[in-house]
């Protein structure tokens, strides 16, 4: 049988009392971010905040999360949200590549429409680098709007 993939989360600190409800809604339905992983076993390893910024919980438990089998961090779509988004998604992303040769995705579940329409207006991902950063969890309207 194939082996399932595991995986850990790390959601942005303003969020430290969600209960996950729509990472974990997500993650059953393999939408958004998850969508990669349809047809496929999935563990979920490890889930923790980056500890408020400028997110120094980031420099350890992807270790943590590793050493629990993770072979892939989700960065939480909070950070991509967010108002204002988390400035330092980039980084997090290629440090927790370099240091512990992880693969990293930016995104949970899928953007909930509200928050697209509002970034959408405040021009929030306009620069060419968002383009990337959003699409795991762009989706389609009606996903957006199931998300709201
Ligand atoms: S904005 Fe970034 S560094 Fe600050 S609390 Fe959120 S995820 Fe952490």
């Amino acid at each position: 049988m194939e082996k399932s993939i595991k995986l850990g989360i790390i959601i942005c600190d303003r969020y430290r009392t969600c209960a996950g409800g729509k990472c974990m809604r997500a993650l059953r339905n393999r939408e958004g971010a998850f969508e990669r992983y349809r047809g496929k076993e999935v563990e979920l390893v490890g889930f923790a905040t980056c500890n408020g910024c400028p997110g120094g919980n980031v420099e350890s438990v992807p270790a943590e999360m590793k050493k629990n089998g993770a072979g892939v961090i989700h960065l939480a779509t909070g950070m991509v949200v967010g108002y204002p988004p988390c400035p330092r998604i980039a980084y997090f992303t290629r440090f927790i590549r370099e240091k512990y040769d992880m693969e990293v995705v930016v995104g949970t579940h899928p953007i909930p429409e509200n928050y697209y329409a509002t970034h959408t207006h405040l021009g929030t991902w306009d620069a060419a680098t968002w383009k990337e950063l959003l699409a795991p969890t762009l989706t389609d309207e009606k996903t957006r709007v199931s998300y709201d």
